[in-house]
């Protein structure tokens, strides 16, 4: 058993409803606040009787020894948590899996978040901000009111954004804008429901070979940290769990076609 895989018991300094059904909460801890790297997730346990669930570190505050996480009430779990007020304590797991990296010479980053896929893009922009890069970030929502604030992003992040109903930005999936910016961009970084990495296969295959294009898996995990093999999935460098040898992949290694469940 190494750190990363000790329980820890962590205050929840805040919990506020940022936007519709999406919850930002606060979280003290120095471990993760100091260590924790982009992409990188904490597993939560959201009352006893529940596995604990992923969630992606969002932002990180080394000076208040702080991080915060960034969660839709989707189930069970996410939704007792977002009913915990300030004070009580996390059993948490975490920092875990690897991380997004930047690749050496690369200074136009491109971010397409689907939905709750900002959640760990938030983090990436701030270390690529920190580092002089330039940021931009594609996101894509159901409709205005499951938009991520774009005054929440880090200073100099151009947002741009699309609906599926029109009602804020460009009517049209976020796949759709992508081919505008892949010309720009140096480096792609992805995440997002993994339905949504299907149509930019299909698509941009001719322009997306020549990027490094690195993507963020959402799977069903048991434990977080590669013993129970519950989200193994299959790739050109052979069977990989997501919470251990991910969730961060490149997207060339991913077999699409033969991970249906993903
Ligand atoms: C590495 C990683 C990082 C994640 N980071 C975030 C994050 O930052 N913010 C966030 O809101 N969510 C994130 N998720 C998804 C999150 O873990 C699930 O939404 C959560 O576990 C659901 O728990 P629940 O008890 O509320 O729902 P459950 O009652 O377990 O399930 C409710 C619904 O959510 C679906 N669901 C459950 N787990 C997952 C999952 N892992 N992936 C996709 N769908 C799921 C189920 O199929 C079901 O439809 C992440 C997942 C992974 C693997």
């Amino acid at each position: 058993m190494n750190n990363k895989t000790q329980a820890i018991t962590v205050p929840l300094e805040s919990m506020e409803e940022l936007y519709q059904g999406v919850f930002l909460a606060w979280i003290g801890s120095k471990q993760i606040a100091q260590n924790a790297q982009p992409g990188q997730f904490v597993m939560v346990s959201c009352n006893n009787y529940l596995l604990r669930r992923p969630l992606a570190v969002h932002k990180v505050s080394p000076e208040k020894n702080s991080f915060a996480i960034l969660f839709a009430v989707c189930g069970k779990g996410t939704a007792w948590l977002s009913r915990q007020k300030p004070g009580i304590e996390l059993n948490i797991l975490g920092p875990l899996g690897n991380s997004f990296t930047l690749v050496p010479g690369a200074q136009n980053i491109l971010l397409v978040a689907g939905g709750l896929g900002i959640a760990p893009l938030q983090f990436a922009a701030q270390v690529a901000r920190e580092k002089g890069k330039s940021v931009t970030l594609l996101q894509g929502a159901s409709t205005a009111s499951c938009v991520y604030p774009s005054t929440s992003l880090p200073d100099g992040v151009k947002c741009y954004t699309t609906t599926e109903d029109g009602s804020c930005g460009a009517h049209c999936l976020v796949t759709e804008i992508l081919h505008d910016y892949i010309g720009w961009a140096d480096q792609i970084m992805a995440c997002g429901p993994n339905a949504m990495y299907h149509p930019i296969a299909t698509s941009n295959k001719q322009l997306f070979k020549v990027k490094p294009f690195q993507v963020s898996l959402e799977a069903r995990m048991g434990c977080g940290f590669g013993a129970c093999y519950g989200c193994s999935i299959k790739t050109a460098r052979g069977m990989k769990k997501v919470c251990h040898d991910g969730p961060v992949f490149d997207y060339y290694d991913i077999l699409w076609k033969e991970n249906p469940g993903i």
